[in-house]
């Protein structure tokens, strides 16, 4: 937290490219709906709910896309860019392991402090720039595009993020929170509230006095110049309105109604004199007096006065503010989390992904219009995480299904409805000579039950837990790695402690092959104990899938789950729980970090390639050579 505010005080800005692009007439238009699948969509084209996919189709061609290997965003959108695959770009999964600590960090962006302080007056005044690193490698084709002369426009695709210097860029998944985490929301309660140890929520604790006024802080980030002072904060204040509640936070003044949205409230949290850092926050009213619980959204870096660079040029971010208003900055937007821990309610979170999708239509289209660029890349993703929150209203197998509400159970379908509007819009702002690609990273799969690989790892007396303890919590807190020959964390890797490379590491090259071995040949015997399911397709080797091991990070292993079937939550953070396999009980109820061949997404083109456009690298490809064929 504190690296993201020091790094601000470096000033770190990107030069503005400052080109005028000339208006162009023949491009490349590419959308993407994350996480679109082939099966649901044919369905619904089929009974006339997506026409203008359906018409997409008939002009060019529709076909299932094979995804990357994990089907996990971060990868396939990187293959996408690049036209590599991971053991080039270094992508390999959400989550890496620091072979230092062994522990697990986010594999998208990383934000390096400045290494040079003066400390005085209690304070530490960075010296240098410090820098924020987007760990994907490669040339993406946007950035080979603008080499050799051409412009690009890239709106929010993932894996973005600090936003490279193109003509216009917005930055997507990796874009942090004002915390520098990657979406912490705070909930305001007069009564204790339950989390899990994998939801990033902070609970507050509020004490009404006799007349229901409330005092209490947001907390916002570290300070940036004293490294033991407490954590930035800004005043909150609740005090009872008839039904509703006054909320008072920064400099505004809002009555909520129970179920009510606020608009964005910008909070500039003072470290210095006048000097603050401005956040932006949605508050949403979960319930009224006398038991009031207020919900915090993650706190935004503020577009309009952001603290590092969102956008290329960096005043583009702003721009976007003085022609829609504030708008949604952290790369994950959607709070999936609040309503996996069921801290908001279905409808909330959909309204939330109401506001979401039209602020990055409000960009999309102001894009279009502009008709400056010879490619144009817009990602929505919203099509993923509304399948991964409301698959239990589609599978009648899921546990949660028979108490899946009627507009939960339409929520998928509702955002595939949606998808194919924008796609209506999108072909209305397009001319006789550009084209149009429309594709998603991979499909989509129910996820029932989750599984705890860390606890196969320690049945296979490979992963060995510190004397007299039964289980370990996120993190390998009750892990011997003395003794540990094997270890999963992220949705689908597995790591052999390898001597010389992980800092505990306990294992020879020799012998990590035959343990390597041993997994791939074990655990796809692994079934599930209620109904004799397989649990794993395929356990891939990964010096087959990623020579080159880009950045150091390419696991060893990578499980390919059967549909059904997924990483449980802790396996994901490092936690060695009881049991093998659980019930996911959890609203987060459909996946793809599956076997691939599960989960292809979809292609839909304006025209009919000359060669097969048949993998995601070959987009980038296909992008490439269009340009330069077209000039
Ligand atoms: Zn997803």
């Amino acid at each position: 937290m504190r690296k993201l505010m020091t790094l601000l005080l470096s000033g770190l800005m990107l030069a503005s490219c400052g080109k005028d692009a000339p208006r162009v007439d023949q491009r490349l238009v590419i959308v993407g709906f994350d996480g679109m699948d082939p099966v649901l969509a044919q369905q619904w084209m089929d009974v006339g709910s997506l026409p203008n996919f359906k018409k997409l189709a008939a002009m060019g061609d529709f076909r299932p896309l094979p995804t990357s290997n994990p089907p996990q965003s971060p990868v396939a959108w990187s293959d996408f860019a690049t036209g590599t695959g991971p053991g080039e770009h270094g992508i390999y999964d959400f989550l890496r392991r620091d072979a230092e600590t062994q522990m697990p960090a986010f594999s998208i962006s990383e934000i390096v402090p400045p290494q040079d302080v003066l400390a005085i007056f209690g304070m530490e005044l960075p010296l240098d720039s410090g820098e924020i690193i987007n760990r994907r490698l490669g040339t993406p084709f946007w950035s080979a595009i603008e080499d050799q002369g051409g412009y690009s426009t890239v709106l929010r695709v993932p894996v973005t993020f600090p936003p490279d210097p193109i003509h216009r860029m917005m930055a997507g998944m990796g874009v942090p929170d004002l915390l520098g985490t990657q979406g912490t929301y705070t909930i305001y309660s007069t009564r204790p509230v339950n989390s899990s140890d994998a939801a990033s929520s902070r609970n507050m604790r509020m004490r009404p006095n006799r007349e229901g006024h409330i005092e209490t802080v947001l907390e916002g980030p570290a300070h940036p110049l004293k490294p033991d002072a407490p954590a930035l904060n800004a005043s909150l204040v609740l005090d009872p309105a008839g039904e509703k509640v006054r909320v008072q936070l920064g400099d505004t003044d809002v009555e909520l109604a129970e179920g009510e949205w606020s608009d964005w409230i910008t909070v500039d949290f003072s470290f210095f004199g006048p000097a603050s850092v401005s956040g932006t926050v949605r508050a949403y009213l979960l319930s009224t007096y006398p038991r009031v619980q207020l919900y915090v959204s993650p706190i935004q870096i503020n577009p309009r006065d952001p603290v590092v660079p969102l956008s290329s040029p960096p005043d583009y971010a702003s721009e976007v503010v003085d022609r829609h208003g504030l708008y949604h900055t952290i790369g994950m937007p959607e709070e999936t989390w609040s309503l996996n821990e069921g801290h908001i309610t279905d409808h909330a979170w959909l309204e939330m992904e109401r506001t979401i999708l039209q602020e990055r239509e409000n960009m999309f289209y102001d894009a279009l219009d502009e008709q400056d660029s010879n490619v144009v890349v817009g990602v929505f993703v919203q099509t993923d995480r509304v399948a991964h929150m409301f698959y239990r209203g589609i599978d009648p197998e899921h546990p949660l299904y028979s108490e899946t509400s009627e507009e939960a159970r339409g929520a998928i379908a509702w955002i595939y409805r949606e998808a194919d509007r924008i796609l209506g819009e999108t072909m209305k702002r397009m001319g006789p000579d550009d084209r149009l690609i429309v594709l998603s990273d991979h499909g989509f799969a129910p996820f029932r039950r989750a599984v705890n690989i860390n606890r196969w790892l320690t049945e296979q007396g490979l992963l060995v837990l510190q004397s007299g303890k039964k289980e370990s919590s996120v993190g390998f807190s009750a892990v011997d790695w003395s003794q540990t020959r094997a270890y999963a964390l992220g949705l689908n890797s597995i790591f052999i402690n390898r001597a010389g490379r992980e800092a505990k590491g306990i294992v020879s090259d020799q012998e990590a092959e035959q343990i390597k071995q041993q997994i791939i040949a074990e655990l796809p015997k692994l079934h599930d104990s209620p109904t004799g399911l397989q649990v794993v397709r395929q356990v891939f080797d990964g010096a087959e899938l990623y020579p080159g091991n880009a950045n150091g990070d390419a696991p060893d292993l990578v499980v390919g789950y059967e549909p059904g079937f997924r990483a449980s939550w802790q396996t994901t953070l490092g936690g060695t729980p009881l049991s093998m396999i659980d019930d996911n009980a959890k609203k987060w109820s459909g996946d793809h970090c599956i076997t691939p061949e599960a989960v292809p997404g979809v292609l839909f083109t304006s025209f009919q390639p000359e060669n097969p456009l048949d993998s995601l690298q070959a987009i980038a490809h296909y992008a490439r050579e269009y340009w330069a064929g077209a000039q």
